[in-house]
């Protein structure tokens, strides 16, 4: 039985997604505000929180960024108002896992939340995976640490797990659906949105590390209408 968290203003919404997912047996609190989802957060663990961006009495990012930090190995999906990628690309970056975007199908949700959690269980047990390196880059999957040159780099759970699954294969193409499936979980089928702006970040990271330290940043490059490869660099 999974705990779930829902932050969630409209009362509509909420009761019908409380209504499910206790159907579906979990664990399920809903709060209706920012400051009451912050303070479950201080009381309980979480295993996956679906938070509404507008909330009537906190910024939604900023519960976002609260939220990642008081549950760092929570699944946290940010529910938008609109497909507005503005909204999307800030929620990632503040440390969402993936968004879904209102109106949405309860199937979808159940499905998405399904693959999360099992991902989820399923990541706990790999913690016997050598060393990746690739020129200056240093990927410990037991450690789940990044270092380039010796000089860490934070990543959220899922930025790690990107960079992770390009460096398993460095100089092949892995495809979106390959990345999707593989760190966002079996049978996804939403919008590769949530890898693009992952990549995105995990990229900007890189390269302000690599820009300090006076290297060249480790290459992630787009493979048109394909997917991502990690380019070891030449020599
Ligand atoms: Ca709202």
């Amino acid at each position: 039985m999974a705990r779930l968290m829902i932050v969630e203003d409209d009362p509509q919404i909420g009761q019908t997604l409380q209504r499910s997912l206790q159907l579906h047996h979990h664990q399920t609190t809903w709060v209706q505000n920012g400051s009451a989802a912050l303070l479950q957060a201080t009381r309980q663990q979480f295993d996956l929180i679906l938070l509404d961006l507008g909330l009537p009495d906190l910024d939604g990012f900023d519960v976002c960024r609260q939220l990642r930090g008081r549950q760092p190995d929570c699944v946290l999906v940010i529910l938008t108002s609109s497909d507005q990628e503005i909204d999307v690309v800030v929620g990632l970056e503040a440390g969402a896992d993936d968004f879904l975007s209102k109106p949405f199908r309860l199937n979808e949700l159940l499905a998405r939340i399904r693959a999360h959690l099992r991902r989820d269980a399923g990541n706990r047990g790999t913690s016997t995976v050598r060393v990746l390196r690739i020129g200056d880059l240093e990927i410990d999957p037991a450690a789940r640490t990044v270092r380039l040159a010796q000089a860490e780099i934070a990543f959220s759970t899922k930025e790690f797990d990107v960079l992770a699954r390009l460096a398993a294969e460095p100089d092949i193409a892995v495809s979106k659906t390959d990345l999707m499936t593989d760190v966002w979980g079996e049978n996804w089928y939403g919008s590769s949105k949530t890898l693009d702006v992952h990549l995105s970040i995990v990229r900007r990271k890189l390269a302000t590390t690599a820009r300090e330290l006076g290297i060249a940043p480790p290459m992630i490059v787009t493979v048109r209408g394909w997917g991502y490869r990690l380019q070891a660099p030449m020599g």
